[in-house]
C-alpha cells in the first residue's frame, strides 16, 4: 500500500493515532471472501474517497468500520480504540462514527428537527433544548433551516440527504462515512449534497466517502483508495490515481466511468 499520500495530510494533527485504522481485516459472507486483508489508515482531517466496481466490497468496508457488519479477522480501531464486539462500549464508539447511506433513512413519522434531535437526546443524553439548538444550527449549516418542521416526504431528495448529514453531525462524530450518498438522487440535486460534503471536508472533518462523483474526488479527497474484488488495489493521491493509475483493474474502471 502506498504511503505517499500519508506523508502530507494537509489538515492532520500531531495526534499519533489515525482516526480510522484497519489492520488485516478479512470478511466472508459464507464462502464469499468480500474483504481481503484490508489495511488502511485515515489520519485525522483526511478525506479518503473509496472507488471501485460494484461488488468490490466498498459498502461492506463502511459497515465493518462501525460494526454494522462483524469481521472474521483483523482489527478496526476508531481514534485508537479497537471496536468492541457489542454492548455499551460499542454503542459509544459507534456514536463517534457518523454514517450517511444512499437511502436517506430518515424517520418518516418524525419532523426533520426531530430526526436531528433524537440521537443526541437518546444516545448522547443532551437536554431537549440543547439538542434543538444544535439541530437548528446544523440545519442552518446544511441550508435547510426552513424545512425543520416538515416531514421527510415533504422534502426533495437532496434536502432529505442534507437532513441525514445534519442528523449524523448532531452526534458530534469524529469520523463521517458516506456510502454513495448521491447515487439515489435526481441529477439536479447531486451538487447541493456534494457542496455540503465539500464544506465539511474543508472544515477538517475526517471522512471516508464511497462515491462515483469524480469531481468531488478531485476537489475534496486527499487520497483515493481503489478497491476490486475485496482488495485495496491502489491507494494514492487523486492526481496520481486519475492521471496515472497503476493497475489494469483501475485503468479498466476509469475507462468505464470517465
Ligand atoms: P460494493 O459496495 O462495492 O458494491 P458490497 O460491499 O456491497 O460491494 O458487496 C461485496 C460483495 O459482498 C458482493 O459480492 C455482494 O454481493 C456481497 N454481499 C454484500 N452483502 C451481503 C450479504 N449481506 N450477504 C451475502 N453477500 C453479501
Ligand atoms: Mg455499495
Amino acid at each position: 500500500m502506498s504511503t505517499e499520500a500519508d506523508a502530507s495530510p494537509p489538515t492532520s494533527s500531531p495526534s499519533q493515532e489515525p482516526m480510522i485504522r484497519a489492520r488485516s481485516v478479512d470478511k466472508y459472507f459464507g464462502d464469499l471472501h468480500v474483504l481481503k486483508d484490508i489495511n488502511m489508515d485515515v489520519p485525522q482531517g483526511q478525506v479518503v474517497v473509496v472507488l471501485g466496481p460494484s461488488g468490490s466490497g466498498k459498502s461492506t468496508l463502511c459497515r465493518a468500520i462501525n460494526r454494522l457488519e462483524p469481521i472474521n479477522s483483523g482489527e478496526i480501531a476508531i481514534d485508537g480504540k479497537p471496536l468492541p464486539a457489542e454492548g455499551k462500549a460499542l454503542a459509544a464508539l459507534r456514536a463517534d462514527v457518523g454514517m450517511v447511506f444512499q437511502q436517506f433513512n430518515l424517520f418518516a413519522h418524525k419532523t426533520i428537527l426531530e430526526n436531528v434531535t433524537l440521537g443526541p437526546i437518546k444516545v448522547r443524553k443532551v437536554s431537549q433544548s440543547e439538542a434543538r439548538e444544535t439541530a437548528t444550527a446544523l440545519l442552518e449549516r446544511v441550508g435547510i433551516a426552513n424545512q425543520a418542521d416538515k416531514y421527510p416526504a415533504q422534502l426533495s431528495g437532496g434536502q432529505q440527504q442534507r437532513a441525514a448529514i445534519a442528523r449524523a453531525l448532531a452526534m458530534k462524530p469524529k469520523v463521517m462515512l458516506f456510502d454513495e450518498p448521491t447515487s439515489a438522487l435526481d441529477p439536479e440535486m447531486v451538487q447541493e449534497v456534494l457542496d455540503t460534503m465539500t464544506e465539511l471536508a474543508d472544515e477538517g472533518m475526517t471522512m471516508l466517502v464511497v462515491t462515483h462523483e469524480m469531481g468531488f474526488a478531485r476537489r475534496a479527497a486527499h487520497r483515493v483508495v481503489f478497491m476490486a474484488d475485496g482488495e485495496i488495489v491502489e491507494d494514492s493521491t487523486p492526481n496520481e490515481f486519475f492521471s496515472a493509475p497503476k493497475s489494469e483493474r483501475a485503468k479498466d474502471f476509469l475507462g468505464k466511468i470517465l
